[in-house]
């Protein structure tokens, strides 16, 4: 949002829709940074089982320079910005970007605010270590706290807190499920979102797909 020249690009994941401008940035001489799994996933041909998406690696210019396993820390405008590795959540690259002074936390797609998230398996991701880095932000979050999702609208501490519990329900209903040795067809079946698909069954992936998508996360990765 500003007319000078981008300095620094930090990318949350490696998907597509959030690294597509790393090549322009990259070529303007922007630093780009990101966990180190971002640069790994994105310097090879990756595939995105759930959407059956196969991507080529990207070209050098789109990757990052400045790659970090735990966490890093800028310091721009002013403010610390720190950023975190969230493991094994919507992917296995995620960063959690907490804007100390403003008081702003940045999820990436960790957070999908108002509809069901996608987490992608293939790429490492489980829905415990969604819950997990939503309970982290929860924990430092206040109720002036600007929460940015990765889709959907600005947020905050309540909605989040919303978004977290239903991911245990369902993921809950789900993991019974599996117990009682019920099969993924049935699974989907017995509707285990039904509840929820009022409030977040309108978004990018409808209910069943959900339950599928859910099922085999913790069938293959999830515990
Ligand atoms: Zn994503």
């Amino acid at each position: 949002m500003t007319a000078k020249p981008v300095t620094f690009v930090l990318n949350t994941h490696w998907h597509f829709d959030h690294t597509g401008g790393n090549e322009s940035f990259g070529k303007s001489g922007s630093i780009i940074v990101a966990h180190d799994n971002v640069r790994r996933r994105m310097d090879s041909e990756q595939l995105i089982e759930f959407l059956g998406m196969k991507t080529k690696p990207s070209p050098k210019a789109a990757l990052p320079v400045i790659t970090f396993s735990a966490d890093t820390t800028f310091h721009l405008n002013g403010e610390e910005i720190h950023a975190y590795h969230a493991p094994r959540a919507h992917t296995d690259g995620d960063s959690v970007v907490l804007f100390r002074g403003s008081n702003v936390v940045h999820m990436g797609d960790i957070y999908f605010n108002g509809m069901y998230p996608f987490i992608d398996t293939s790429s490492g991701g489980t829905v415990d270590g969604v819950i997990a880095a939503a309970d982290r932000v929860l924990a430092i979050a206040d109720d002036r706290t600007k929460i940015i999702p990765g889709h959907g609208p600005l947020s905050n501490k309540a909605e989040l807190k919303a978004y977290r519990d239903m991911l245990e329900s369902v993921s809950g209903r789900i993991r019974q499920l599996i117990k009682d040795g019920r099969k993924l067809e049935e699974i989907v079946e017995a509707k285990p979102t039904a509840d929820f698909d009022e409030k977040w069954g309108k978004g990018f992936i409808p209910p069943a797909k959900f339950a599928e998508m859910l099922t085999r996360n913790l069938l293959r990765g999830g515990k």
